[in-house]
């Protein structure tokens, strides 16, 4: 029975183990930003194999719900995440949290453009050898992730980007209170999705693959509404993402506890 979708078998194998499971595509026209969500199951796979692996070397994650310094680091995102957070903003936030999500996004972006950071990102591109040094400046901003909710719960936790779900600490939680100074390890993903979906937004658009901070992520988007890419049938499109997935570089496995899985010192 044609129920209006291409079922597709995914198999992905990663340093960390294999990934296995269906998904349904709707046979519709449909954009990268329509691919998020499963990329962001796709994620959830990748983490876990990763965290799977960490804890067969006697390491654990150190991440607790409350413990939310993190979340005053660079998140970078890609551009088809940047317009599903401001989809998901004008959609389905209750108008007094979109009220106050969008207060502290100006005001993100009001301090960046005064610490001269936002200048620095104007390339517009954070994947480059500044990269490292601008997450630095942007911890010492003190400046909470405008998403985060009371008690220190992320508040779009089901939805939130990919990066927030590749940051798991290995390392004891009071380390990650200055991430500059200490040695923060976490349990590194055999592949970054926020990269997959940057590149594919690339492909679509005959433009730079490029990651830019959450913060200033939805007044891009809405700036740019109608560069959200030509649509392409869902199951083209779906393939075309697992082209990327499947030419892309896995980082190495791990060869020891501290060994490459740790990503020492990481501000994201
Ligand atoms: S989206 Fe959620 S998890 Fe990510 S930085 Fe913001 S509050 Fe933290």
């Amino acid at each position: 029975m044609d129920d209006g979708m291409t079922h597709v078998k995914v198999s992905i194998k990663t340093p960390h183990g294999e990934i296995e499971g269906g998904i349904g595509v709707p046979h519709q026209l449909m954009t990268s930003v329509d691919l998020v969500p499963g990329a962001l199951d796709l994620t959830d796979n990748i983490v876990g194999l990763a965290i799977e692996h960490a804890n067969s070397q006697d390491l654990r994650v150190s991440c607790r719900k409350g413990c939310s310094i993190c979340c005053n680091q660079l998140v970078p995102v890609s551009k088809p995440e940047a317009f599903f957070l401001l989809d998901l903003i004008r959609e389905r936030l209750p108008p007094k949290i979109r009220k106050m999500v969008k207060g502290r996004l100006g005001i993100a972006a009001a301090k960046l453009g005064e610490s001269g950071i936002a200048a620095r990102l104007d390339k517009p591109t954070i994947l480059d050898e500044d990269h490292d040094q601008v997450g630095e400046d942007y911890f010492k901003l003190g400046m909470p992730c405008p998403f985060l909710a009371d008690q220190g719960a992320c508040g779009i936790h089901p939805l939130r980007p990919t990066a927030c779900r590749e940051y798991n600490a290995l390392t004891p939680a009071a380390l990650c209170a200055d991430p500059v100074k200490n040695q923060v390890r976490v349990a590194l993903p055999a592949l970054k999705m926020s990269m997959v979906l940057a590149q594919l937004y690339a492909q679509e658009t005959g433009t730079a693959a490029e990651l830019m901070p959450l913060v200033l992520a939805p007044g891009w988007a809405a700036e740019h509404e109608e560069e959200r890419g030509p649509p392409v049938e869902g199951p083209e499109l779906f393939g075309r993402l697992m082209g990327i997935v499947s030419r892309a570089g896995w980082a190495k496995p791990p060869e020891s506890p501290g060994g490459p899985e740790a990503d020492e010192g990481s501000t994201r």
